[in-house]
């Protein structure tokens, strides 16, 4: 019988994740351990985009566990989890362990991922290309918000329209420099 790491009190036992997704559960903190090849048999069977239903479309509907910010071992191997951001706006993060090809996921972190429409590609999630993308997002996200501090609602909207006709200039060379001299009329 596997110990729960996330709680250290309950056992993983068999269960399911969605019907024919098999997976284990802790029978005291409730979160699932979900092997990336069983999700995969799953997702090629199963096609979830469609047949995945949410139940609850709002969050507040069911419970979901507060993220574990300390880090996770893997029940199975022992070795240390990583942790996997779902999505750029959100600091919810998904153990994956590299060792065993499995994720951990707390309780309610799947209904989240389902409503996120993220369903499909919980395997895609664990990629560092994903990942990678995901942080240019919230960099972007973040530097967005700068901007629009810095300048005002209005006038960043203003710039950033007249940023992206100037791009598609062919002579926008030409129109920078028009922009950046201090007198363009000075010979
Ligand atoms: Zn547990």
């Amino acid at each position: 019988m596997t110990l729960c790491t996330s709680c250290n009190i309950g056992k993983l036992l068999p269960a399911n994740l969605e019907t024919s997704l098999k997976a284990k559960q802790c029978n005291h903190c409730h979160g699932h351990w979900v092997l990336i090849e069983d999700f995969v048999r799953w997702k090629q069977q199963a096609s979830p985009a469609t047949t995945v239903e949410v139940k609850d479309t709002e969050d507040h509907l069911y419970h979901v566990a507060d993220d574990s910010i300390k880090a996770l071992l893997c029940p199975i191997s022992g070795t240390l989890m990583r942790k996997f951001r779902i999505k750029a706006d959100s600091r919810r993060r998904i153990d994956y362990s590299p060792a065993v090809g499995a994720i951990w996921l707390d309780d309610g972190e799947w209904q989240l991922i389902k409503l996120s429409g993220l369903a499909g590609s919980l395997n895609v999630i664990v990629t560092e290309h994903y990942q990678h993308q995901l942080r240019r997002e919230s960099t972007k996200q973040q530097l967005s918000e700068i901007y629009s501090r810095k300048f005002g609602a209005e006038q960043y909207q203003k710039v950033q329209d007249f940023r992206a006709w100037l791009e598609q200039q062919p002579n926008q060379a030409d129109l920078k420099a028009y922009l950046m001299a201090q007198d363009p009329y000075r010979g």
